[in-house]
């Protein structure tokens, strides 16, 4: 995969740590390309915790309302820009302690936010990096929480960085959830799971 994408990018669309933040919480259970499709129009609306509160939540609603939990999603987008205006000065939280305390950043989530705004060495186990680790064999667990801990023991530190988002794009266009892409895929001398199921 390094060869491949030396430089890999989360395909989220964002300028800012916030505006990152954001996308990372609409992303959820939704699809990114939808997500930069909104986040479009709303950034220029609200690009900060403050700009976002004064929107207000009818605003909010208008502009996410095609997202799957919208409404949820609202709320948790101001409960959360409350949050960061009266604790973090309006900045995001560079520590796992801190963004887990926003609403609707899990563990996951706030290892995306780690990994891609503060080049910290997290793994974000989504469907896909999740999928792809137990059929390549890096982990054996439907516990996200036990993947990202195998992952971090097995992958080579410097690789570490990048693997989150290697991952998520190898499961989005080759290691698909219903028909993997085998035959294309740069890994299959590797997989295990390639054999079985072939
Ligand atoms: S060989 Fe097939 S199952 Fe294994 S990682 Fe590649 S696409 Fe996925």
């Amino acid at each position: 995969m390094q060869q491949k994408i030396p430089k890999p990018v989360i395909e989220l669309k964002f300028s800012s740590h916030f505006e990152l933040f954001i996308a990372v919480l609409l992303s959820a259970r939704s699809r990114d390309t939808q997500v930069n499709k909104i986040t479009k129009k709303l950034f220029i609306q609200a690009s900060n915790p403050r700009d976002m509160l004064n929107l207000g939540r009818k605003k909010i609603i208008y502009h996410i309302r095609s997202i799957g939990l919208y409404k949820k999603k609202t709320e948790f987008i101001i409960k959360s820009c409350q949050i960061l205006v009266r604790k973090f000065h309006g900045n995001i939280p560079s520590n796992r302690r801190n963004l887990e305390l926003l609403p609707g950043i899990g563990r996951k989530s706030a290892n995306v936010i780690l990994n891609t705004a503060f080049n910290k060495k997290t793994i974000g186990v989504d469907t896909h990096v999740l999928r792809v680790s137990n059929r390549l064999g890096l982990s054996n667990s439907n516990s996200p929480k036990l993947v990202e801990h195998q992952l971090i023991t097995r992958i080579p530190k410097k690789f570490i960085l990048n693997s989150h988002i290697w991952l998520v794009l190898h499961g989005r266009y080759v290691c698909k959830s219903r028909h993997p892409l085998c035959k294309n895929c740069s890994l299959n001398d590797l997989c295990s799971y390639r054999i079985k199921i072939s």
